[in-house]
């Protein structure tokens, strides 16, 4: 097959963390609510209403352009978009069009192969959501619930500067990460808080002009965008070897047939006939209030993981892990502070969290930010502090996370509770070492070490471990077997 150029273009569509909808004061936190009980006159785009802009929602999506490196624009437009589809109340869509909030950002993504990819993002948009069509009866009849409609969404438009289905990923799942660290949006791909359209075209190596652009409409997975992508390139490869033409088109992805498949084909702007929405004045926002939302923004991802590295020796893929979510990146530098203080490193710290708390955490199907309520940084700080004074073994110190992880007990009190402190006391291992020795099961490792095997002594070590319940020394314990074996 001779080589094709693959042209990728995403846009990401996002709902905005507002207690209100775009447009008036009708709640939108319409999750599990009977189907139209989150509605008003204005959501149902009712004759005679008028919108009213949602304040919260400008800041927000200001920051999300901000935080994915857009301008804020002073001046921004909304448009009518033409849409006769009965999921539209009004038949139109209030949306912005020539003059967007933001525009002309980027984001970096890295690749598995460990190169670092720049996605120009075009511009990031306001509008209103749709209602939801339900295709549920027996019959050929639809039903519709407006809770959704009008609740606020932005629109990210990349540039075409994607070239493989894991990048379109990688990108998708960035523009979550960072909208949700900023709290701007849920990024709940479940309920369709945050989905995604792919623009994807591929031409003969050598053409200057781009092929033609096939839409994936609707992906609601990070696993989804990839495969359908993969698919879409394969299939218009395919076709551009034989010889076809492929046709601009709206495609919808079927992840139980593994394929995409047409649903129309692509309109075209002037299609939607935009045109200024005269019921809601140019948004002119000031120099001081862009200035304001620029204060408002959290140390991004991005800086906060190269700071964790320079700041605490820390590895790029631990830092990596740990600037995945907000919460944890916040809950490991407190424990980092109380860990310091209490004689750990911000390496054991990092260590216990990936190891210990992550397992745990995926073993009880619980979301990274719980680990702040199983474990408090004081419980965790403590546990490293033991550790490292000797007090105890990590042995004992991992048996106590994980109860701790479940009970919610200081792990200090369970150590002068039961009595669980390291013994490195000599004259107390003693005693252990040479019942150890004394006991049949340890006769062929002592004779394997006398007759020249030194690692021999680790069975020793692991047999007088078990008798201690965890609580020896192991480097105590290690040269006492020595010293009574060399007798
Ligand atoms: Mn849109």
């Amino acid at each position: 097959m001779s080589a094709y150029l693959v042209t990728i273009g995403l846009e990401i569509h996002a709902h905005i963390k507002t207690a209100s909808k775009m447009f008036d004061g009708c709640p939108a936190d319409y999750a599990g609510a009977a189907p139209n009980s989150y509605v008003s006159a204005v959501s149902l785009g009712l004759p005679g209403t008028l919108p009213v802009l949602n304040a919260r929602a400008v800041e927000l999506a200001a920051c999300a352009g901000m935080a994915i490196n857009c301008h804020v624009n002073p001046r921004s437009v909304f448009s009518r978009k033409s849409y006769p589809y009965p999921d539209l109340p009004k038949g139109f869509q209030i949306t912005q069009y020539d003059e967007p909030l933001c525009s002309d950002g980027w984001l970096d993504v890295q690749t598995a192969a460990g190169e670092t990819r720049r996605v120009g993002i075009e511009r990031l948009h306001i509008e209103e959501d749709t209602g939801r069509l339900l295709h549920a009866g027996d019959d050929d009849s639809s039903l519709i619930d407006y809770n959704r409609s009008g609740t606020p969404l932005m629109e990210i438009v990349s540039r075409p500067d994607i070239a493989t289905p894991e990048e379109a990923r990688l990108f998708f799942e960035k523009i979550r990460q960072v909208l949700v660290w900023i709290g701007a949006s849920s990024g709940n791909l479940d309920e369709g808080a945050l989905r995604c359209d792919a623009n994807v075209s591929v031409r003969p190596e050598g053409q200057a002009e781009y092929g033609a652009k096939v839409e994936i409409k609707n992906i609601n997975s990070f696993r989804f965008v990839e495969r359908a992508l993969t698919y879409e390139i394969q299939r218009q490869s395919e076709i551009l070897q034989a010889g076809g033409v492929v046709v601009q088109e709206t495609r919808g992805w079927r992840e139980d047939l593994g394929r995409t498949e047409g649903q129309r084909t692509k309109e075209f702007a002037h299609d939607y006939r935009y045109f200024p929405e005269p019921d809601i004045p140019p948004l002119e926002l000031s120099a001081a209030w862009i200035t304001e939302r620029q204060a408002e923004l959290p140390e991004l991802p991005d800086t906060r993981r190269a700071r964790l590295v320079a700041e605490h020796g820390l590895n790029p893929q631990d830092a990596d892990m740990l600037t995945l979510e907000r919460p944890v990146a916040d809950y490991f530098e407190s424990a980092v502070a109380a860990t310091v203080a209490a004689g750990g490193s911000a390496k054991e710290v990092a260590n216990w969290v990936l190891n210990e708390g992550f397992r745990l955490l995926k073993e009880r199907s619980e979301p990274a930010a719980a680990l702040a309520t199983h474990m408090p940084v004081a419980h965790i700080a403590a546990l490293i502090g033991l550790v490292v004074t000797g007090s105890i073994t990590r042995g004992v110190a991992k048996q106590l996370f994980e109860e701790s992880f479940d009970s919610g007990a200081d792990p200090a009190h369970m150590v002068t509770e039961r009595g669980l402190t390291q013994i490195s006391d000599s004259d107390a291992l003693l005693v252990a070492v040479r019942a150890t020795l004394a006991d049949e099961k340890a006769a062929k490792a002592i004779s394997e070490y006398r007759g020249g095997k030194a690692t021999a002594v680790q069975f020793l070590v692991g047999m007088v471990m078990r008798a201690t319940k965890g609580q020896a020394n192991a480097q105590v314990v290690r040269s006492l077997l020595e010293a009574e074996l060399a007798k």
